[in-house]
């Protein structure tokens, strides 16, 4: 197992080289790709924390392959892509990595670790932290030095946000076809994972829907003690037939959008999952059946290291010619 060295050029969150307002200089700190507008925001807010912040570069084949390489041939895909960050990230000399900890049923809680192993065993240096609802404070303190009270505000700024970006994704169109995306959040929100399945569907006509954004992740696993008032409460309990209790992942999450979108009557529903991620792949027969019982065109595309453009763009463009043609009818 060897990682290759000689990355390329650092990502800069400021758009310059320059961070004027980073003040802890003693570590340099990374996290790994999930979109790069939800990452550069955060890390925009993490900057004005006072840590010093030093994205890996862009996720290229090159990161895929360092991730492949390193890990378990059947582990869940986005286990593959963020240690490749990880590793072009340590390669440009971070020495302090952030992990997002679930803490819930699926592997995600585990990434961490088997990130901080693997990188061990490579001959990597550098100190790991996990981060979720009950740590977040501290390790924000700890990396920038500010005050709790600046820390929460900042978190608080940083939310309202991401909210307001996923607006625009969750929006409905009046005039073109809307289809609904569920599935995997890091394959629904990363571009270059998805290759850019968003802006695809957009090109041929069509308003992507997308119920998956980091928005309502964290407001589902991170403030999930957090008891909002929410109109969608009617799906969330009409979800608990399917389930004999807890799944992880977006599983329940997404039973209860799909039941929402096929309610709306969506034109069509695009399913996107990392290929072997358990809750996706558990609840696929029950998101079958939904969009069959209710007469909505269902399009799967499981997406993995041996994923090709070509195909999954063939495949988009025949879907939504279809679901144009119906929508005439
Ligand atoms: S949700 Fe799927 S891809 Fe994500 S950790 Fe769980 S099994 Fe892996």
């Amino acid at each position: 197992m060897f990682a290759v060295k000689n990355c390329s050029e650092q990502e800069s969150v400021t758009g310059t080289s320059s961070m004027s307002l980073n003040l802890n200089k003693s570590r340099k700190v990374a996290l790994p790709w999930i979109g790069k507008g939800y990452i550069k925001l955060l890390a925009r807010s993490l900057v004005n924390l006072g840590i010093d912040v030093h994205l890996p570069p862009p996720t290229t084949d090159k990161t895929i392959r360092l991730g492949v390489r390193n890990t378990a041939e059947m582990a869940c895909f986005p286990l593959k892509p963020t240690l490749g960050n990880f590793i072009e990230a340590l390669d440009n000399g971070a020495d302090t990595l952030l992990m997002y900890d679930s803490q819930g049923l699926c592997r995600l809680r585990h990434y961490g670790k088997i990130h901080e192993f693997t990188l061990k065993s490579l001959g990597y240096e550098f100190e790991m932290f996990n981060v979720n609802f009950s740590n977040v404070l501290p390790i924000c303190r700890k990396l920038g030095g500010a005050s709790y009270a600046k820390i929460i505000r900042e978190l608080i700024r940083y939310y309202n946000r991401l909210k307001k970006m996923d607006e625009a994704k969750e929006k409905w169109s009046t005039s073109k076809p809307n289809i609904g995306i569920i599935g995997e959040i890091f394959t629904c929100c990363d571009e270059r994972i998805n290759y850019g399945i968003e802006s695809k569907i957009s090109k041929l006509g069509a308003k992507p829907v997308n119920t998956v954004t980091l928005s309502s992740f964290i407001k589902n696993s991170f403030l999930k003690k957090i008891h909002f008032p929410s109109p969608r409460r009617r799906y969330k309990k009409k979800v608990e037939v399917y389930f004999n209790g807890g799944l992880g992942g977006h599983a329940k999450e997404n039973i209860s959008h799909l039941l929402e979108l096929v309610d709306k009557k969506i034109d069509g529903v695009l399913h996107l999952l990392p290929m072997s991620c358990m809750p996706e792949t558990t609840i696929e027969p029950f998101v079958t059946a939904i969009c069959r019982d209710n007469d909505t065109p269902l399009l799967r595309i499981p997406i993995d290291e041996n994923t090709a453009e070509a195909n999954l763009e063939t495949r988009l463009e025949t879907f939504i010619e279809l679901i144009k043609m119906r929508v005439k009818q």
